[in-house]
C-alpha cells in the first residue's frame, strides 16, 4: 500500500493523517514531543465568529472527525466575549488522549519522540526522512506539519529568550522543517515595526492560583472580564505584535479577558507576574504556558513555505503542507482544514488523480486561496489569516460566506458535488 508520512503531530498533522487514511494510505505521523497537538495543547477556543461556518463546511466534506473530538470535551459551549461570538472552548487537558486513540484506533502509525533531522532527496521527490536516531523511513508523499514556533534560536532573536513554552525544545529538541531539510526556501511574516515573526497571543494560568470566586464564575460562564488597575490600562505595543490580529482590540487593552479551558487562559501574550498580582482575584496567580510567562512569550511564524491551493509545496513534487507551515494561517480549525486538504491530496497525488482546490463559493476554499495570494503580492507578509478575526473575517462576511445555518452549508458543499469527498476511499 503506497505510504504517506506526515511530519509533526499539531493539529494540522493529525488532519491531514487522518485525511489520507480515510483516503486509504498507509500512515505514519511522526511528531518531535512525547504528545499530539503541538500548540494545541495551550489553545482551546473553536467555532468563533467564521471558524463555525468552516466546522460545519469541514462537516459536510466529510472531514468532522476531530471537531466531533472537540464537541466532545467541549467545556463552554455558545459563549460570546470582547470580539467573539458562540465560541467553544474545549479542554485542552482532555483532548489529546482522545485524538491519540481515534487515530491508532484508524490504523494510523503514531510514532511520539520521533524528530525528524534528516531527508533523502532525488530530484524534486523526497524518498525517506531520517528521525533523531537515525532510523531512515521510507515514503510515497510527505506533509510537512512542523509549525512555525521557535526553535529557541528564534526566540531569542526575535522575542524574550526560551520562556519554556509547550513546544518544550530544550527536552525533545526545537522544531526543524521537511521542506528545509529537502532545500526549500522558507519565509517569514513581517512585524510593520521592524523584526520578524509574531508572538504568541495567549498564555495559561494555573486554575487552583485564582481566587475561588472567580473560578466560580469561570466555570459557569466560561469567561470573565477583569478590568485593569488604572496604571496597566492603555498598554497597546503587545497587541500589535502578537500572531492573533482578532485579539487587537480596545476591549483587550483596558481589560483582562479570561476564559476557561480546563487551566485558565489569559488572553494577552504576556504581563508581569507582578502587575498580574495587582489585579483583583489574581494575587497568587501562576503561569502554566509559557513557565516564564511574566517575560514573553514563543515565536512563531518564521518558517513558512511557498504552495499551491492543492497545498502541494511549490518547490517539491511529493510533499504537501499544512497548517502554520502553509503561511500566516492562525487558529485549530485553520490547521484542521489544510491538514485535511493535505492528506486527502497526497493520496490523490499517488492515485496519479488530479488534485482537489476547494471552490471559492465555500469560506475554505476562499481562505485558501485568499491567504496564498495575498502573501504572494507580499501584502500578506504583514498580516495573520483566520476565519475568526482581522481581515479574512471582515472578507467572509462582506462576501456573504459566513453562516451558522448548517443546511445552508450543506446546500452549498452539495451544489458543488462535494458531499463527503473527504470520507471516499481512494486507493
Ligand atoms: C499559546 C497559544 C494559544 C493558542 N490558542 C488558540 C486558540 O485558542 N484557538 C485557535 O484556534 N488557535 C489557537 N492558537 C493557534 C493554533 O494553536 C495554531 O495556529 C495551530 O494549532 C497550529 O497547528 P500546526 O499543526 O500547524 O502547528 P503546531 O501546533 O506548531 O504543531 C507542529 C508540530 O510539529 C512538531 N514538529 C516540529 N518539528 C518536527 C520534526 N522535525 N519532527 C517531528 N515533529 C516535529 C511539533 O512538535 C508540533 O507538535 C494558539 C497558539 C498558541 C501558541
Amino acid at each position: 500500500m503506497p505510504r504517506v508520512i506526515v511530519v509533526g503531530g499539531g493539529w494540522a498533522g493529525c488532519a491531514a493523517a487522518w485525511a489520507a487514511r480515510q483516503a486509504g494510505a498507509e500512515v505514519i505521523l511522526l511528531e518531535r514531543t512525547d504528545m499530539l497537538l503541538g500548540t494545541g495543547l495551550v489553545g482551546g477556543i473553536i467555532r468563533n465568529n467564521g471558524r463555525y461556518t468552516a466546522a460545519e463546511e469541514l462537516v459536510a466534506l466529510g472531514a468532522g472527525r476531530l471537531l466531533e473530538l472537540t464537541d466532545r470535551v467541549a467545556r463552554h459551549k455558545n459563549i460570546d466575549f470582547a470580539g467573539h461570538r458562540h465560541a467553544t472552548l474545549y479542554d485542552v487537558t482532555r483532548i489529546e488522549p482522545l485524538v491519540r486513540i481515534t487515530l491508532v484506533n484508524a490504523g494510523i502509525k503514531l510514532r511520539l519522540k520521533s524528530r525528524v533531522r534528516k531527508v533523502r532527496v532525488i530530484g524534486e521527490r523526497i524518498k525517506a526522512v531520517e528521525t533523531e536516531e537515525g532510523e531512515e523511513i521510507p515514503g510515497d508523499a510527505f506533509i510537512d506539519a512542523t509549525g512555525t514556533a521557535g526553535p529557541p534560536a528564534n526566540c531569542r532573536r526575535y522575542g524574550f529568550g526560551c520562556v519554556m513554552c509547550i513546544y518544550r525544545c530544550p527536552t525533545f529538541g526545537g522544531r526543524l522543517s521537511l521542506c528545509a531539510l529537502a532545500g526549500v526556501e522558507e519565509y517569514a511574516a513581517l512585524r510593520r515595526s521592524g523584526g520578524l515573526g509574531a508572538l504568541s497571543g495567549s498564555c495559561k494560568l494555573k486554575k487552583a492560583s485564582l481566587a475561588p470566586y472567580l473560578v466560580q464564575i469561570l466555570e459557569k460562564e466560561g469567561v470573565v472580564c477583569l478590568p485593569l488597575p488604572s496604571h496597566l490600562k492603555g498598554k497597546k505595543e503587545h497587541l500589535y505584535r502578537k500572531a492573533c490580529q482578532q485579539y487587537a482590540l480596545e476591549e483587550y487593552v483596558d481589560n483582562l479577558i479570561l476564559l476557561d479551558t480546563g487551566p485558565v487562559k489569559l488572553m494577552t501574550p504576556f504581563l508581569p507576574l507582578d502587575d498580574l498580582r495587582q489585579i483583583r482575584g489574581l494575587e497568587n496567580a501562576c503561569y502554566e504556558d509559557p513557565y516564564a510567562g511574566g517575560i514573553g512569550n514563543s515565536v512563531r511564524f518564521l518558517a513558512m513555505v511557498p504552495r499551491e491551493d492543492t497545498m502541494r509545496v511549490k518547490a517539491l513534487e511529493n510533499v504537501f503542507c499544512a497548517g502554520e507551515k502553509a503561511g500566516p494561517l492562525v487558529g485549530h480549525t485553520e490547521a484542521i482544514v489544510t491538514g485535511t486538504l493535505a492528506g486527502h491530496n497526497a493520496v490523490r497525488f499517488l492515485a496519479g488523480q488530479e488534485l482537489l482546490s476547494l471552490p471559492l463559493s465555500l469560506a475554505v476554499g476562499d481562505f485558501i486561496t485568499f491567504s496564498r495570494e495575498q502573501v504572494e503580492c507580499g501584502e500578506g507578509l504583514y498580516r495573520s489569516f483566520t476565519f475568526s478575526g482581522s481581515v479574512y473575517w471582515e472578507r467572509m462576511q462582506r462576501l456573504g460566506l459566513y453562516t451558522i445555518d448548517f443546511w445552508n452549508v450543506w446546500k452549498k458543499v452539495e451544489e458543488v458535488g462535494l458531499l463527503g469527498v473527504f470520507a471516499q476511499k481512494i486507493l
